[in-house]
C-alpha cells in the first residue's frame, strides 16, 4: 500500500519574509512523491511538490459562513452594537426590526468597527416594497465608501429610456460597479423579495507612487457572476470617472443611506490574502531574490534529512531534492557514491520491494522524466 507521508512542511511566507520554517518528521522515514516540473526563478516548488504545505483547513458547512468568517450580523441586536457604527464611530441610528438590519433614512451610513483590505463578502438584501421613489437605492461600500456596488430595484427594468427615470441606467443598477460597470447578467429579484451578494474585493496595490494593481470586483448576484474580477478605474461616485484610487491597505465596509429603508441580513466577511502577498510562487507578486531564499532554506532542510538518513533510498532522494531546490557541484558530488550504494542495494536484495523501492523507483523516473537524470543509468536499470 503506498504510504502518504509528508517530511517537511514550510509555513508560507508573506510580504516577502519568511515566517520560519517548520520541520514535521513524521513516521521516521519519509519519501517524496515524485514531482513535474521543477523549481525555477518563479516558482520555489515543483508541480506537485510534497514538501509544499497545505492549505488551511476551513469548515463550510451548507448554509452557514464559513469558519473562519467574522460574523458582521447574524440577526441579533448583540451582532449590531458589536460590528456597526455610524461613520464616526458612534452608535448606528440603524435599527433592527424583525432580525433585519434596516437603513434608517437621513441617518448615514452603517459602517463595520473593524478595516478590511482584501475580503470576501456575502450579504442579503432587499428592496422595499410599495411606492419607493427611490427605488431602494442603497449600496455596498467597501474602503471606507470609496468603491460602491450598487443595491437598487432592477427587476423591472424597462428600455424606455426614460428621461424620468434615471435609476435606469444600466451601469447604476443592481450589482454594477456604480458608474464603471454594469452587470453581465440581469439576475435581479422583485422587490419584498431576499437577494444576495457574494464579493470579492481587492483594493488597490501602490509600490511608492506607482500603481501597481488597481483593485478589483468579483461578484456573485444571487448565485450569478456579474462582476467578473472587474478592474477599478478609480473610486466610484455619481457621473464622474474619477482616475482616482485610495492609497490605504484598509478601509471600512458600509452600508449606504441613499434615503430607502433598505434590510439588510447574513451579513458575513473573510480575510483573504492579497494576490501580491506570494512572493515565491508565480503569480503577480513573485520576487526572484524571494523564490532564491526561499529554495535556499528547502535545499537546507533537504540536506538536514540527508544527513540523518541511515536507507541509502533515502539518502539519495533527499540529496536528489537539495540538488532540485538548489543546483549545487557539493551536492551534486555527494550524490555519485550515494547513487552506487543504491546500485548495489537493489542487486542485492537489501532494499526490498515495497515501498522503500518502490519510491526510489518513482523517484528516479521523476528525475528522468524531469531532464535531471540521464536515461539508462546504473540505477534506473538495476530497478528495472
Ligand atoms: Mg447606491
Amino acid at each position: 500500500m503506498k504510504r502518504k507521508v509528508r517530511s517537511v512542511n514550510l509555513e508560507l511566507r508573506t510580504g516577502g519574509l519568511a515566517l520560519g520554517v517548520l520541520l514535521l518528521a513524521m513516521g521516521g522515514v519519509a519519501f517524496a512523491e515524485p514531482s513535474g516540473d521543477r523549481p525555477d526563478m518563479r516558482h520555489a516548488w515543483s508541480v506537485h511538490d510534497v514538501n509544499r504545505p497545505d492549505p488551511v483547513k476551513v469548515t463550510a458547512d451548507e448554509g452557514k459562513p464559513p469558519s473562519d468568517a467574522i460574523v458582521l450580523f447574524d440577526g441579533t441586536a448583540e451582532s449590531v452594537a458589536k460590528n456597526w457604527c455610524d461613520k464616526k464611530g458612534e452608535p448606528t441610528k440603524w435599527k433592527m426590526e424583525d432580525g433585519k438590519f434596516v437603513c434608517v433614512p437621513s441617518s448615514g451610513p452603517a459602517c463595520t468597527r473593524e478595516k478590511f483590505a482584501d475580503c470576501q463578502l456575502h450579504i442579503e438584501w432587499m428592496t422595499p416594497t410599495g411606492d419607493d421613489p427611490g427605488y431602494g437605492n442603497s449600496g455596498v461600500l467597501l474602503h471606507d465608501g470609496a468603491y460602491e456596488i450598487q443595491i437598487l430595484d432592477s427587476y423591472a427594468i424597462k428600455p424606455s429610456q426614460s428621461p424620468w427615470k434615471p435609476a435606469n441606467y444600466a451601469d447604476g443598477q443592481a450589482g454594477a460597479v456604480y458608474g464603471q460597470n454594469p452587470c453581465l447578467v440581469n439576475p435581479a429579484r422583485k422587490p419584498g423579495v431576499w437577494q444576495s451578494y457574494d464579493i470579492v474585493f481587492h483594493p488597490p496595490v501602490w509600490e511608492g507612487e506607482r500603481l501597481v494593481d488597481p483593485g478589483s470586483f468579483t461578484v456573485f448576484f444571487n448565485g450569478v457572476l456579474v462582476q467578473d474580477h472587474w478592474p477599478l478605474e478609480g473610486t466610484t461616485t455619481w457621473c464622474r470617472r474619477t482616475k482616482k484610487w485610495t492609497r490605504q491597505k484598509e478601509g471600512r465596509l458600509c452600508l449606504q443611506d441613499h434615503g430607502n429603508p433598505v434590510p439588510f441580513r447574513n451579513i458575513w466577511i473573510r480575510r483573504i490574502p492579497s494576490r501580491f502577498a506570494n512572493t515565491t510562487n508565480g503569480g503577480p507578486g513573485v520576487k526572484a531574490a524571494d523564490v532564491a531564499e526561499l529554495r535556499h532554506e528547502l535545499a537546507a532542510q533537504s540536506l538536514k534529512f540527508a544527513d540523518a538518513a541511515k536507507d541509502p533510498a533515502e539518502k539519495y532522494i533527499r540529496l536528489w531534492e537539495s540538488f532540485c531546490y538548489e543546483p549545487s557541484s557539493a551536492v551534486r558530488k555527494r550524490i555519485v557514491p550515494v547513487e552506487a550504494e543504491c546500485v548495489k542495494a537493489v542487486k542485492s536484495g537489501a532494499l526490498k520491494d515495497g515501498e522503500h523501492r518502490g519510491a526510489l523507483q518513482r523517484f528516479v523516473d521523476m528525475l528522468v522524466l524531469g531532464g535531471w537524470m540521464e536515461k539508462g543509468s546504473e540505477l534506473e536499470k538495476a530497478l528495472k
